[in-house]
């Protein structure tokens, strides 16, 4: 082992050990020194989203946050290539905001049932029925859709960018689940846009009908089982939850949300109901926490991301993100209003 294998395998296993073999554990390890070695060689900065799967997200990343922080980090590095460890919309984002940096992304079919959910062409088509609404466009949406959007946000400050607008309509894309929740905090009825009628009545937001396609199973049954079996336990729920399940949990905010209610609210112990990883990867940032491991849905599109495709990425320098300007440019104008609400 060289120094920084060594290093590498100590990390992880102050992190992992009661999660992964030894023998895994040290295979890691030099995976992840190996693309560390790369990284530097290339002047890389390597971004990791909170659900990555642990070893990755405890090894290589420069920095782990969520989508609104990587986007704030983005923006500003002064490296040559970001390589993303998150999912494509994600990757489009670093892109929109850094277009003279290359950008990675290990794996092009990271993508997302939410980014899925809804085109540029049916952005357009809102645009028409209902002319003077704004168009708030959640970040989970790939860079054609945004550029057709007024504003965009992230689960991180979806309500606050809401509640700043100069209108009491607005159009909220493509996340059923975040918009009610987004109309409940912000005190607007919520209709969906399949069923709104133009023009809109005063105070209402208008959903799409897209879902995240792990949130949505988490259920007000979910919640009714944990609080009778762990009565002690605080949960934290993503807001793609259903609006049901949010209003039967302590806390619902983004996966960056959630760990800094960990790291600042007392409780016996914690349930997070979001991405299965994202609790190991909390329970290996605040040792000292009691975090129950019971939310057991993956996202199929991160778990695309490993150690062995980034580190094929780092070598070919692939696959690289590429956006037409005039697309990049409209959907600037959007995000650049994503990063200036806190
Ligand atoms: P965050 O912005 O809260 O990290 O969420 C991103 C996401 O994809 C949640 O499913
Ligand atoms: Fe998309 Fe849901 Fe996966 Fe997040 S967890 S990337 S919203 S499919």
């Amino acid at each position: 082992m060289n120094s920084e294998t060594k290093r590498m395998y100590e990390k992880l296993r102050s992190k992992l050990s009661g999660l992964l073999p030894d023998s895994v554990l040290r295979e890691k390890a030099e995976l992840a020194a190996e693309i560390v070695r790369l990284k530097v060689e290339k002047n890389a900065v390597i971004l990791g989203h909170n659900y990555m799967e642990p070893a990755l997200f405890h090894s290589i990343p420069d920095f782990v946050g969520d989508s609104l922080g990587l986007s704030r980090l983005a923006a500003k590095t002064e490296k040559d290539i970001i390589l993303f460890c998150g999912v494509g919309f994600m990757a489009e984002t670093a892109k929109i905001l850094s277009p003279s940096k290359k950008v990675l992304i290990p794996a092009l079919d990271a993508g997302c049932s939410l980014a899925e959910a809804i085109t540029a062409e049916e952005v357009r088509a809102l645009r028409a029925r209902f002319p003077d609404v704004p168009i708030v466009t959640y970040v989970n949406t790939y860079a054609a859709v945004k550029a057709e959007s007024d504003y965009c946000c992230t689960s991180g400050n979806a309500a606050k960018l809401v509640a700043s607008l100069d209108s009491d309509r607005v159009i909220f894309l493509p996340d059923e689940y975040l918009a009610k929740n987004v109309a409940r905090e912000v005190g607007l009825r919520s209709v969906a846009a399949d069923e709104a009628e133009s023009p809109l009545p005063p105070e209402t937001l208008v959903y799409w009908r897209g879902r995240c396609e792990v949130h949505e199973r988490f259920t007000t049954e979910t919640i009714r089982a944990l609080r009778e079996a762990h009565p002690e336990a605080a949960i934290l729920a993503h807001p793609e939850c259903s609006p049901e399940v949010t209003a039967r949990c302590d806390y619902a905010g983004s996966t960056t949300g959630m760990l800094h209610y960990l790291e600042t609210r007392e409780a016996e112990s914690y349930i997070l109901l979001t991405e299965c990883d994202m609790g190991r990867n909390a329970a290996g940032m605040y040792p000292e926490k009691k975090i129950l491991p019971l939310a057991r849905f993956c996202c199929p599109y991160m778990k695309r991301i490993t150690l062995e495709n980034v580190l094929e990425a780092l070598r070919e320098e692939r696959y690289e993100v590429t956006l037409e300007e005039e697309v990049r440019l409209r959907a600037l104008r959007a995000v650049e209003r994503m990063l200036q609400v806190g």
